[in-house]
């Protein structure tokens, strides 16, 4: 373990080029400390989802650094990469793939598989997620069951069922109407003033302008970064 312990996320000096030479990344520092929520914004095509994948130790970087809760990514195995990802890092992606025909408690209760924790517990860990998310009376429906919002916090809940340390969401309105995507981002909220640190990455500047801090990313680079005063319950 290197680096500040309050610090969840390090960038030093990260770039990420993709095979074919589209460089997606470039030269980007942050940190983020837990207990933040931020957004990161930027047009469509700008590195967010590049970024976020980096954070997630989804993918390395081509230069630079990036740590996640203290640990250098490019200096761990696969098989602690893959460790790292199961306890540290809860994902939501704009649209999320609900295994059909598994009723919710139990997808939820797999996102404690790797920790190896017995059914009876995952299953306990799971029903507390789902209430967490506002679901408590949803836990045996199926997926097709399910609204998008209702979707959408099923997602929430496996991704932070196990404690993460932090919470990376791409776009997780993206695919809902105002109303659901309106609540998820409260959920984000009321599981940030629990502890959670949030990055949302978003391409609305409207949700971002909402959160306490925003980086705005443009062509890979880094734009703005910037602490806000959100006025607390402004909706569009
Ligand atoms: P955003 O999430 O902001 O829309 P992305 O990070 O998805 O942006 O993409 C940034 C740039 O990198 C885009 O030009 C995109 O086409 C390119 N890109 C993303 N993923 C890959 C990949 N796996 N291989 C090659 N180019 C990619
Ligand atoms: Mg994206």
């Amino acid at each position: 373990m290197s680096g500040d312990a309050r610090t969840v996320v390090e960038f030093d000096a990260v770039s990420r080029t993709y095979p074919g030479g589209v460089a997606a990344v470039r030269d980007v520092s942050l940190r983020i400390e837990r207990g933040e929520l931020v957004a990161i914004v930027g047009p469509s095509g700008s590195g967010k989802s590049s970024m976020l994948n980096l954070m997630g130790s989804l993918d390395h970087p081509s230069a630079g650094r990036v740590l996640v809760d203290g640990h250098d990514v490019a200096s761990l195995s696969d098989r602690e990469v893959s460790a790292l990802r199961a306890t540290r890092i809860g994902f939501v992606f704009q649209q999320f793939h609900l295994a059909v025909g598994v009723p919710v408690l139990d997808s939820v209760a797999d996102g404690l598989l790797y920790a190896g924790t017995p059914m009876r517990r995952r299953r306990a860990k799971a029903s507390a997620a789902l209430e967490r998310v506002g679901l408590s009376h949803r836990l045996h429906h199926l997926p097709y069951q399910l609204s998008g919002g209702e979707r959408q916090r099923v997602a929430v809940a496996r991704a932070v069922v196990g404690g993460p340390s932090v919470l990376l969401a791409d776009e997780p309105t993206g695919n809902l109407d105002s109303t659901s995507g309106a609540a998820v981002l409260t959920l984000l909220r009321e599981l940030n003033a629990a502890g959670t640190t949030v990055v949302v990455i978003t391409h609305d500047r409207e949700i971002a302008a909402e959160l306490p801090r925003r980086i705005e990313i443009r062509d890979g680079r880094l734009v703005a970064d910037v602490a806000q005063n959100p006025t607390i319950g402004a909706r569009r």
